[in-house]
């Protein structure tokens, strides 16, 4: 088969002939068909996660075709379309998993792509429990982006505490923000899309923002105060000050939800928090049951990632086109044949 794979930190991606991987017990072979391009796929590329045994093939936005069933792994048949996302897989028996927190497994995390091979190929294999099974009405290309980039907006989102009618912010209309306002409004919230720009009005009130707030033109606090205060902001871009800077625009008991991964620490008031009750939370994406609820909610009400379509071939260029940061709005690999 081919592959794309990493071969040491800070290496360039290289296209290689593989064995196919047999399935061992308890894991399954998918036919890759789909394979989204994630920014923390350059923790593989860069080298910037702890224990990655190289070479690599990253990719954790899989959809593809049981091909083959290993022993006991329920309950996948061969030829049911499936996701695979960021959660590879939990132990099941540490106390983190036995009060259901599957994603702060102590034995057995595994993240697909990191911990073990991903998408950036023609096949790869998973342990059952890391299979989301895909709504027929999706296509594998568009059902891609929703295994990370939705999961985690969406989860964020219906996780966050917000009820309908409530006032959301999602700040950022790029690859996670343009999911994060369409899941937004399509859960009732009414959603107030925050970006730098006037241009970017139109786009995020087509993709259902209710308000637009350019936050270059003015001070994004002051105008979520105006709109009553913000339930929750969910924060998708990359930059620490324009997180904080929606923090004077939170209702009473609201809370930032911080989604993007800037590199810098976030600095924050104690004051504003403790007279708001105010909470800065994180929110980790998500398991395979609630990628499977993210599919199956964007197949019934239509929300759709933007996508720009790259075949494994050209898997660089794909990759350097993710990370100028120009796409609009996330990137996607098709394996062909
Ligand atoms: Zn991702
Ligand atoms: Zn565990």
């Amino acid at each position: 088969m081919k592959a794309a794979q990493i071969s040491k930190p800070g290496g360039a991606i290289e296209l290689v002939e593989r064995d196919i991987p047999e399935p061992g017990p308890g894991q399954v072979r998918v036919k890759v068909e789909a394979c989204g391009v994630c920014h923390s796929d350059s923790v593989v590329k860069e080298g910037l996660f702890p224990g990655i045994q190289y070479p690599r093939v990253p990719g954790h936005e899989v959809i593809g075709l049981v091909d083959a069933v290993g022993e006991g792994a329920k309950p996948w048949k061969t030829g049911q379309r499936v996701g695979i996302g960021w959660h590879g897989g939990n132990c099941g028996y540490c106390d983190p998993c036995r009060r259901g927190n599957f994603f702060a497994c102590q034995i057995n995390l595994l993240t697909t792509g990191i911990s073990f091979d991903g998408g950036y190929a023609e096949y790869m294999v998973a342990p059952s429990i890391a299979l989301a099974s895909v709504p027929e009405n999706l296509s594998s290309v568009e059902s891609a982006p929703l295994m990370c980039a939705g999961v985690t907006t969406f989860n964020a989102l219906r996780n966050s505490g917000a009820r309908p009618g409530d006032l959301v912010g999602v700040l950022g209309v790029g690859g996670l923000g343009h999911l994060g306002v369409q899941f937004a409004s399509k859960m009732g919230f009414n959603t107030v899309a925050i970006a730098r720009g006037k241009d970017k009005e139109a786009f995020a009130k087509k993709l259902g923002a209710h308000q637009y707030i350019d936050s270059q033109a003015s001070d994004p606090a002051a105008e979520l105060k105006k709109l009553g205060g913000a339930k929750v902001v969910i924060a998708t871009v990359t930059n620490a000050d324009a997180m904080t800077a929606v923090l004077g625009g939170l209702a009473p008991n609201g809370a930032l939800m911080v989604i993007g991964a800037p590199t810098s620490p976030l600095s924050v008031e104690a004051i504003p928090l403790i007279l708001g009750q105010l909470a800065v939370k994180g929110w980790y994406s998500g398991t395979s049951i609630d990628s499977q609820d993210t599919l199956k909610f964007s197949a019934s009400n239509g929300v759709q990632s933007m996508n720009e379509i790259f075949p494994l071939d050209r898997v660089s260029e794909a990759y350097d086109r993710m990370m100028s940061g120009k796409a609009r709005f996330r990137v996607v690999l098709t394996m062909g044949g």
